[in-house]
């Protein structure tokens, strides 16, 4: 049985921590952000104002909402606060979002599965406490507890009780399927933590997933998929894994499964 994400190796994805040389930086702000294109300069004062975001924030129902509308939002934050100047700078970019949205989520005691590992808990409760707030209240309201576990090379997010090598569930739990979601990490690699996490999002949001798939598509239309396995010969990724890389900042971003998929984490995690 292999019930969840079983390609979602994201403990041993390439050139996850970020790198800061100053042409990734330049690809990652036209990436995250949008280059510089004639709307930019029209209406200038409105677009600085802070009621210009809320706005579009307001008219966004993700039900219906397309890849140009989060592109946009990301643009007129971008516009406001520069924050593709402040990549890197965790506490600074929270202040920035607080500033529409609530931030800071915290997972109470109850919330945590028994058995929980403790060093890895702690890390995930770092991760949520620099996110939206609403991403752990999901997590609350839910009704299922989180289980925090450590595996030496791997790092996933699945639904229900998993054992830590991604393999079964773990049926000494009661309720294993329903009553829990595990997040699984090395402790070593930081990102890790944000990056499941954006799963745990993805899983309660399939309109995320809807949008994310829609801007891979819309860049990669054209394209054939490259084996993961060409692109990195070193890493141990089996031979039906494949992305459409287009000119992507990592290939990964072009990743997606029936259920989840990688851009908006890996948005996130650039920006770490
Ligand atoms: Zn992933």
């Amino acid at each position: 049985m292999y019930p969840f994400h079983p390609n979602c190796l994201c403990s041993i994805m390439p050139a996850e921590e970020r790198n800061s040389s100053v042409k990734t930086d330049n690809i990652l702000k036209k990436l995250l952000f949008g280059g510089k294109d004639k709307e930019d300069s029209d209406n200038n004062e409105l677009r600085l104002s802070k009621k210009y975001i809320d706005d579009l924030m307001k008219g966004i129902d993700l039900k219906t909402a397309t890849p140009d509308d989060i592109i946009k939002l990301g643009k007129a934050f971008n516009y406001r606060y520069n924050m593709s100047d402040n990549i890197g700078n965790k506490e600074k970019l929270k202040e920035m979002f607080a500033n529409h949205r609530e931030m800071g989520g915290v997972v109470p005691n109850n919330r945590w599965a028994k058995g929980s590992n403790k060093a890895i808990r702690k890390q995930l409760e770092e991760a949520f406490s620099y996110y939206p707030k609403d991403w752990a209240d999901t997590l609350n309201g839910s009704g299922r507890q989180m289980l925090a576990r450590k595996h030496p090379k791997r790092g996933f997010f699945s639904e229900g009780a998993a054992k830590a090598s991604g393999r079964e569930y773990d049926v000494k739990y009661d309720n294993y399927l329903d009553g829990y979601l595990t997040i699984v990490s090395t402790g070593v690699r930081k990102t890790t933590p944000y990056h499941e996490i954006g799963h745990m999002v993805e899983f309660f949001n399939k309109n995320l997933v809807r949008i994310e798939k829609e801007w891979v598509d819309q860049r990669t239309k054209d394209e054939k998929p490259t084996r993961l396995l060409d692109i990195f010969p070193n890493l141990p990724y089996g031979p039906y894994e494949v992305v459409k890389k287009d000119n992507f900042i990592d290939p990964y971003i072009g990743k997606y499964y029936d259920d989840a998929a990688e851009v908006f984490i890996m948005g996130i995690q650039r920006t770490l």
